[in-house]
């Protein structure tokens, strides 16, 4: 069982010619409107790929709150400890130019209201093989979180995005760390991505690398390189959210660390095939097409 503690964010995606500049008006091109956020696409991701998976975190009173709430049933994730808080859910205002750069905006809302751990999320957490976070809701809900796990036996898995300030002691509840090289080198304040300045902090972290795959060291002297699946690339969104979900599960299901690096880096690309954000992640069997190749 997978228990993600994280954010839920309605992405609203609005293509146009060119950016607009502050006080301008500029007529766009399509509009698409799809569930997002870490937390929410990292729990589907999870439960797409195979495990009982639970979403713990906060929505809002709005119909953007009731269109989270069922894409995560959809995909099977158990959401009956959602909580709804009054007001707004989080949102992200996205706007994509035809160059593909873009500007985003994002308002927390309800992801904001997710604090003080309630009895039933502390239990949920402690039941769990493997507990997932990331840094999308207030942290020290998440450092509460790695606590309840730590307490319960669950595994911790960290992934640290996007980069922010972390509370004093928040890393000597990771069991797992997960992250990019940015956000590698804001945790360590080095310019280079520094595995053994990351291992002074946590005792095993995956360090993503994009289309070169993944990279595994620990203190027990691992130190691997886990090559990326060659597939055709066609869109890199929620390529991170894919591999951090499956890793939980394949951890959870008790596999060595090493081949559920693979199996991740497997969901990884699968996940960047296709276009989309949430809908883009993998079921089992699409990841276990590309693992066997
Ligand atoms: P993030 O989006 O969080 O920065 P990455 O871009 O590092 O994460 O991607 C996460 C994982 O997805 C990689 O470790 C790799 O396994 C897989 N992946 C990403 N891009 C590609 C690609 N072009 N080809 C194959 N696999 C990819």
């Amino acid at each position: 069982r997978v228990v993600v503690a994280g954010s839920a964010n309605m992405d609203l995606v609005g293509l146009a010619p060119s950016l607009p500049r502050p006080g301008e008006t500029v007529l766009g091109d399509d509009f698409v409107m799809t569930p997002g956020g870490k937390g929410s696409n990292q729990a589907i991701a999870a439960a797409l790929a195979g495990a009982e998976t639970a979403f713990l975190g906060a929505i809002g009173s709005d119909a953007f709150g009731v269109t989270l709430n069922a894409r995560l049933a959809a995909a099977g994730v158990a959401v009956d400890l959602v909580r709804t808080s009054y007001g707004s859910s989080g949102v992200a205002v996205i706007m994509v130019d035809r160059a593909g750069e873009n500007s985003i905006l994002v308002s927390p809302g309800a992801n904001r209201t997710f604090v003080d751990l309630t009895a039933d999320e502390t239990a949920a957490i402690a039941a769990a093989d493997v507990l997932l976070c990331q840094q999308e809701i207030p942290m020290g809900t998440v450092l509460a979180a790695l606590r309840a796990g730590r307490a319960g036996g669950t595994r911790t898995i960290l992934n640290a995005a996007p980069a922010r300030v972390l509370p004093p002691g928040l890393l000597d509840e990771v069991d797992l760390l997960v992250v990019n090289e940015t956000e590698a080198r804001a945790i360590t304040g080095r310019a280079e991505p520094d595995i053994a300045a990351l291992l002074a902090l946590v005792p095993r972290v995956v360090l993503t690398l994009s289309g070169n795959g993944s990279r595994y060291a620990d203190r027990d002297g691992a130190d691997v390189h886990v090559p990326a699946f060659k597939v055709e690339v066609t869109d890199t969104t929620a390529a991170g959210d894919a591999f951090t979900g499956a890793l939980a599960v394949a951890w959870g299901e008790g596999r060595d660390l090493i081949d559920a690096i693979r199996w991740a880096n497997a969901a990884g690309a699968a996940c960047v095939r296709r276009v989309g954000a949430s809908n883009a992640l993998p079921a089992r069997g699409d990841i276990e097409e590309i693992f066997r190749t």
